[in-house]
């Protein structure tokens, strides 16, 4: 089949690799249908994630057909349509069965590689390294699915590919950021990086009952899209002081809860080599570290600070002193997807959202070379790209 591949530093290939196959009786193979190109996946492609190996078949954002079942998987048959979280989680652990599903114990064939960091790991993630279980990902032809009877949802004929995709990954990710604010009506939320993750955690917070959100970022498509809805403010943090503006715009007392969707996913392979490469990413890149700090600077006193873009290593200059003075609760992890999953696909089929509206590139598989460019350079107004190997090459 064909997979996009990694194969060094801004270097990903299509090639042709081995079709997947059953490998514990719970698993599934699932038929791609749609796969899309996440803003962390950009991090593997600059080189950031330690553990990459040539030839490792990337995505964690795909969905798709199931054509084979293990004989232990008693909930999904040959032909159910399924979107695929990208967390693994083998649903009987101690933190699946407190809903910490991103926390899975069981899911890491590689725990000891995040052991050595974090202490203890999180659970597998499809195309994201071998720290993360080593998994083929979901911009391929086909995927395997491991614990197959825990994680995919299956999605209703009457919604397309486009509409439910996300599920997979962005969604509940801002999703879950918004949750993190403990919204109460009334209450004015910041969002700091209008990407994919801030779209849905705007979105999200309007569901949950904020009164006001304000996105911050400074490519104007995106903010563009932010206030598409017609209700969301707007700061371009290059036009003007974020800080300053905040202040005016909520009485001089800052938003109830800021959240970071930006994140600094820089790593390396040693402890130092990832202190080093995640300063380098930070100078040398974007503001990444600027945005944490200045969401805890901007949040109220008493207010939260919600994390959902992903952080690596040691964070210099954390104004730990500023959380403290201001009683600050900080939340943050990778998304419990899993807890998610039902209750945002009843609020597509609802109508209430449409999560398609985040979609500005819709390419072939054999297109992802020129995409994870255009992607990363924000070229054409990229926010987010959408492939589908059934789709030819439109020469991206
Ligand atoms: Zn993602
Ligand atoms: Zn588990």
């Amino acid at each position: 089949m064909r997979g996009v591949c990694f194969y060094g530093k801004e270097d990903v290939r299509v090639e042709h690799v081995p079709d997947p196959q059953i490998l514990n009786p719970r698993d599934a193979i699932v038929k791609v249908t749609s796969t899309a190109i996440c803003g962390s996946d950009l991090h593997i492609y600059g080189g950031y994630i330690p553990t990459m190996e040539r030839g490792d078949v990337l995505g964690h954002e795909f969905m798709g057909e199931v054509v084979e079942v293990g004989r232990d998987n008693r909930k999904l048959r040959v032909g159910d349509r399924v979107v695929v979280p990208f967390t693994i989680a083998c649903g009987q652990c101690y933190f699946c069965k407190q809903d910490l599903w991103s926390l899975c114990d069981n899911s890491n064939p590689n725990a000891w590689m995040a052991e050595k960091i974090a202490g203890y790991a999180g659970s597998g993630l499809f195309g994201y390294s071998h720290m993360y279980g080593g998994y083929p990902g979901g911009q391929a032809e086909y995927a395997r699915v491991p614990f197959a009877d825990v994680g995919p949802i299956k999605v209703p004929s009457t919604l397309s590919d486009e509409q439910v995709l996300f599920l997979s990954d962005i969604f509940p990710t801002g999703y879950m950021a918004a949750e993190n604010c403990q919204i109460r009506p009334g209450d004015t939320i910041a969002v700091w990086g209008c990407g994919p993750v801030g779209q849905f955690a705007i979105r999200s917070a309007f569901l949950l009952g904020a009164e006001r959100v304000i996105g911050i970022d400074r490519f104007p498509e995106r903010l563009t899209l932010a206030a598409s809805d017609g209700r969301t403010e707007v700061l371009n943090y290059e036009e003007v002081d974020v800080l300053d503006a905040l202040r005016t715009m909520t009485g001089g007392q800052g938003p109830d809860a800021c959240i970071d969707a930006v994140g600094l996913e820089a790593h390396g392979t040693t402890l130092d080599a990832w202190y080093d490469r995640a300063k380098f990413s930070a100078s040398m890149a974007t503001d990444r570290p600027h945005a944490l700090r200045q969401s805890i600077a901007a949040c109220r006193k008493g207010g939260t600070v919600s994390i959902p873009g992903v952080y690596g290593g040691w964070l210099d200059k954390f104004p730990l002193g500023a959380a403290f003075a201001k009683g600050l609760t900080l939340k943050m992890g990778q998304t419990h997807m899993h807890k998610y999953l039902a209750p945002l696909l009843e609020r597509i089929e609802k109508g209430e959202i449409d999560p398609s509206f985040v979609i500005t590139h819709r390419v072939g598989l054999d297109d992802a070379p020129a995409m994870y460019q255009t992607f990363r350079e924000k070229h054409e107004g990229c926010i987010k790209v959408v492939m589908s190997p059934d789709r030819p090459s439109v020469g991206a």
